[in-house]
């Protein structure tokens, strides 16, 4: 978030000569070039003016996080990207590994829960809506929660890029995918279908995400906001 006060130019000149002058965001559409003081963990949310909770951001990345946490850093954001029709895959992965408590955001359950079968209703809007709403609650949340999310396409009107910036964010993403001929066989309709053939030419998998995963995590390692790269982070001691 844009800030209001100003914090002691020390602090701004330590994190600087420690971590660089270099957005530590990269978030989509990032200049590079460190103009704002960013605080890791939210003012918002108590996040002290500390060379420890201090990164230089891009003035767009700064804007663009509006307050989203960096994985542990309150809740652990977990996505679990599925191909059209396969959300019932995502949800079994997700029973095996969540506690009782954690919250799980899926849209053909958010459907569900209106009474309604998305995939032929005019009412796939408000379902998306709550998708949404859900997601910028939990992205937002300092409680130290797993959330879990399904999702088929990583990307929104609003958020063009979305796969990026759970990268960025260092969310833990998994991609469940029963193959092509399975999920095509699931589709219903032509327009299931095309949903289908559309969502394997983004030619995501695991190794992807992945291999982006890895360097993403040796930078926030190098930035002083992660131990090492290793694959399941814990929560940062704060
Ligand atoms: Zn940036």
């Amino acid at each position: 978030m844009a800030r209001r006060h100003v914090i002691d130019p020390r602090v701004r000149t330590e994190v600087i000569e420690t971590y660089g002058n270099t957005c530590w965001l990269g978030l989509p559409g990032c200049t590079q070039v460190g103009a704002e003081d960013d605080h890791i963990v939210p003012y918002s949310h108590g996040g002290r003016d500390t060379v420890a909770n201090i990164r230089r951001a891009c003035k767009h990345c700064n804007s663009s996080r509006q307050d989203r946490v960096l994985y542990g850093y309150g809740a652990r954001l977990h996505v679990v990207l599925v191909p059209p029709c396969c959300e019932s895959d995502a949800l079994e992965y997700i029973e095996a590994r969540r506690s009782q408590d954690d919250p799980v955001v899926c849209a053909s359950r958010l459907a569900e829960s209106m009474g309604v079968e998305r995939r032929s209703s005019a009412v796939g809007k408000a379902v998306g809506m709550a998708w949404s709403g859900a997601y910028r609650q939990f992205a937002t949340c300092g409680a130290p929660i797993d959330v879990w999310l399904v999702r088929v396409m990583p990307s929104s009107r609003r958020h063009p890029r979305m796969l990026d910036e759970w990268l960025a964010l260092d969310y833990d993403v998994r991609v469940v995918d029963p193959g092509f001929a399975e999920a095509f066989g699931r589709a219903a309709n032509i327009e299931e279908r095309k949903l289908v053939r559309q969502w394997y030419g983004l030619h995501l998998s695991q190794a992807l995400i992945d291999a982006r995963q890895q360097a993403r995590r040796a930078r926030l390692a190098a930035l002083g906001l992660r131990a090492v790269a290793d694959e399941s982070p814990s929560r940062p001691v704060w």
